[in-house]
């Protein structure tokens, strides 16, 4: 999908469709950002003086990510020419960001979830409160069923699925609080976003502030990939929501993937340029945040990741 052809849309999809139909895989894909919405755009902060040090922060934590090499076969930089997008190439997108009016973040669990997939969503809620700096809620789970002509049987894996854009248009803006940046949308079901797409692993509507994103997909035996996947997969969408482009200097947690293999080599955490897109837009402390993250992580058993936040959280001290 070109790049700018979305306006208010993100779609995470089977862009390389060629490939999931001969194959009949379960390959999958992240779609390039929307043009951002100039109105939503609030820089109301002393912003150089914040740009510099922010900077400075991104020099310092440089060495705890790998550059991105080349990509390996039916990695997402194999089929789509990316240029990235540096901090300062961020502020001057004029990115949507939360407002005093609209700044929290709210996660629906949509039907019904094992006892697992539970606790991966509150795990979820409580990274994205970190990883973010921003007050996450999250809410009561709302009993949600698909009949036609929003669901339909893969052609390949023979399963149900339901109408991505369904739920986007229909089912989530009632439920919109006022005072939400975003509202996030977990569901077990797997999701397609057209008839011309094998599935999707979410989606998401920039103007009306929701986003979709199945469990279906992620789901794995080992409960500490299944986190991790998931944790990967929340960040990245929240980032596009908050209009952050796909990341290619970096191994980071914004690039672009096209499977699964590909998430489970990215780390949880955001490069340096986007760690500061992120204290930017929710004017937080990058040691602050590092310190939050590892004590998440110890918490939720993500021994090495606590370990790599407490050395970031001392370099950029
Ligand atoms: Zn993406
Ligand atoms: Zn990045």
């Amino acid at each position: 999908m070109a790049r700018h052809s979305i306006k208010s849309q993100i779609l995470h999809h089977a862009v390389i469709y060629v490939f999931a139909v001969f194959s009949g895989s379960t390959s999958s894909a992240c779609s390039a950002v929307p043009n951002n919405s100039a109105a939503n755009a609030v820089q109301t902060r002393d912003d150089k003086k914040d740009v510099a040090a922010l900077r400075t922060a991104i020099r310092k934590i440089e060495p705890y990510f790998k550059p991105m090499g080349p990509p390996a076969a039916y990695d997402w930089l194999g089929s789509h020419n990316e240029a990235g997008q540096t901090f300062e190439q961020y502020l001057d997108s004029k990115p949507t960001r939360p407002t005093a009016d609209r700044k929290k973040i709210y996660v629906l669990p949509l039907g019904k979830f094992d006892t697992r997939q539970q606790k991966v969503i509150s795990q979820t809620a409580d990274y994205l409160e970190v990883f973010y700096g921003l007050p996450v809620t999250q809410m009561p789970a709302v009993p949600f069923s698909a009949v036609h002509p929003n669901v339909r049987e893969n052609r390949f894996t023979h399963t149900r699925q339901v109408k991505s854009g369904y739920i986007l248009k229909d089912v989530l803006p009632p439920m919109l609080p006022k005072d939400a940046a975003a509202m996030i949308a977990f569901t077990a079901d797997d999701l397609y976003p057209d008839d011309t797409m094998n599935y999707v692993f979410g989606q998401a509507s920039l103007d009306d502030r929701v986003g979709v994103w199945s469990l279906f997909r992620p789901k794995d035996l080992d409960t500490g990939k299944f986190l991790r996947r998931t944790l990967k997969i929340a960040a990245h969408e929240t980032g596009h929501m908050f209009s952050m482009r796909h990341c290619t200097k970096f191994e980071c947690v914004m690039s672009g993937t096209n499977q699964l293999a590909e998430t489970d080599r990215r780390p949880i955490d955001a490069c340096p340029e986007c760690m500061a897109k992120i204290c930017w837009i929710s004017d937080e402390d990058p040691k602050k945040r590092y310190e939050r993250l590892a004590a998440f992580c110890r918490k939720n058993g993500l021994t090495a990741e606590a370990a790599e936040f407490d050395r970031k959280a001392n370099s950029v001290a």
